[in-house]
């Protein structure tokens, strides 16, 4: 029997959108299991909300449908996280050309540091192409309604966080 496909969804999730769920669930077309790794070590600046260990577990929540989801953490590079678990492939969401500068470095870089790593880019469904978690964050701090951004235990966890 084949090897069974194992394709990592890496990020900071801070928190787990709409977008990024619908990308995790493209990828389960072609992934016989799908680890969502919540990276410790920020590669890009960001303001934190949620601890890593939230954050794992808001996404946890979000799955429960779905056995072949398995949810991580890692710390250092990704490349050495794939390489212990084992998992040649990577999959990055493209919302737009934005994205898409960083993205494509980070391929290449990753790519040198180890060959075997394939990373495929996905795109989203259009109603999420504008979608963040850091706007996501930004809405919900100023005290905009983010309820058809997130799943519900996203929401719960981020009126929790945002009432005191
Ligand atoms: P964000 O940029 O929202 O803070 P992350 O750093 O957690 O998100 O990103 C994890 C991956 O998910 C990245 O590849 C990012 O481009 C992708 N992603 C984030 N939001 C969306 C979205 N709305 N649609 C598609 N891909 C997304």
């Amino acid at each position: 029997m084949a090897e069974p496909r194992v394709v990592v969804y890496p990020g900071s999730f801070d928190p787990l959108t709409l977008g990024h769920e619908d990308i995790a669930r493209r990828c389960l077309r072609f992934a016989d299991k799908l680890i969502v790794a919540v990276a410790r070590t920020a590669t890009q600046q960001k303001d934190r909300l949620f601890s890593v260990e939230e954050r794992v577990a808001m996404i946890e929540e979000c799955f429960t449908d779905e056995p072949r989801v398995e949810v991580a953490e890692f710390s250092g590079l990704l490349v050495d996280f794939c390489r212990k678990i084992g998992a040649q492939i990577v999959v990055r969401g493209l919302r737009a050309v934005s994205d898409f500068e960083y993205e494509f470095q980070m391929a290449l870089m990753n790519r040198s540091l180890w060959p075997e790593l394939e990373m495929v880019f996905m795109a989203p469904a259009g109603k999420y192409t504008f979608l963040s978690a850091s706007l996501v964050r930004e809405v919900a701090s100023l005290g905009g309604d983010i309820s058809r951004f997130v799943s519900p235990p996203v929401l719960r966890r981020l009126e929790e966080r945002i009432d005191h």
